[in-house]
């Protein structure tokens, strides 16, 4: 648990992949922010790199993990296992920063039953599906046989959206931003987030 620090946030991201999750995120100061990298056995893509965007292992590795109850959760979709290790929460501690999950939706639920009231979660939608299926191909990193695969899930994921706090319409960009930006203002704006700050006064 995030017993220490209770004035650092706790957010966890959903969305179909390709409506702008990493994107929009990358927008958030790597100073402040501390994002979770899940183990994955996905293979990494052209710009992705092993300890930075995920720690990409064999199965082998992955089931072995699960065995040994590294996981805090861990799901199987699009084909391959994606999970978060419990050393991830240790480290936003240890650093003293704001902690973010990117995770799909069964993930997502599993972190808020362990968080509770300490997590916050945003889904993230695109403004229709066309608008999707557009991001997903011309993102250029899967296959057509993948891409499909990864269609039929957002239906699903989508229909989550409605159990998160925030939904955030990724329409234009910059709006989404401030749509997001605008979320964290107002999360560090909660009491428990002012009192742990200011602990002398209240
Ligand atoms: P995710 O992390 O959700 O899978 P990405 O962040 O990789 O999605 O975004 C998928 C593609 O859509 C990328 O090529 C990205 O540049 C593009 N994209 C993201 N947000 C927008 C937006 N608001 N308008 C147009 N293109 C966008
Ligand atoms: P991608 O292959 O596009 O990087 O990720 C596919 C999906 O897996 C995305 O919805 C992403 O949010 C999700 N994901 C990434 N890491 C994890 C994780 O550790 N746990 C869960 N549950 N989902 C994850």
């Amino acid at each position: 648990m995030r017993k220490m620090n209770s004035n650092l946030l706790t957010i966890i991201v959903s969305g179909p992949s390709g409506v702008g999750k990493s994107t929009l995120l990358s927008f958030l100061p790597k100073e402040e922010f501390y994002f979770s990298i899940s183990h994955t056995t996905r293979p990494p893509r052209h710009n992705e790199k092993d300890g930075e965007d995920y720690y990409f292992v064999e199965e082998k590795t992955f089931l072995e993990m699960i065995e040994r109850g590294d996981f805090l959760e861990w799901v199987k979709v699009h084909s391959y296992y994606y999970g978060t290790s419990k050393g991830e929460i240790t480290k936003a501690n240890t650093l003293g920063k704001h902690l973010v999950f990117d995770v799909e939706v069964i993930g997502a639920g599993k972190l808020k039953s362990y968080f509770g009231e300490k997590a916050v979660t945003i889904f993230i939608a695109p403004p229709d599906f066309e608008t999707l299926k557009k991001r997903l191909i011309s993102r250029g990193t899967e296959s057509e046989e993948k891409i499909k695969e990864r269609l039929e899930r957002a239906r699903f994921e989508l229909s989550f959206a409605g159990f998160y706090d925030y939904v955030v319409i990724n329409d234009d960009l910059e709006r989404a931003k401030e749509r997001l930006f605008s979320i964290i203002k107002a999360e560090l704006c909660k009491p428990s987030k002012v009192f742990a700050k200011l602990k002398d006064l209240f």
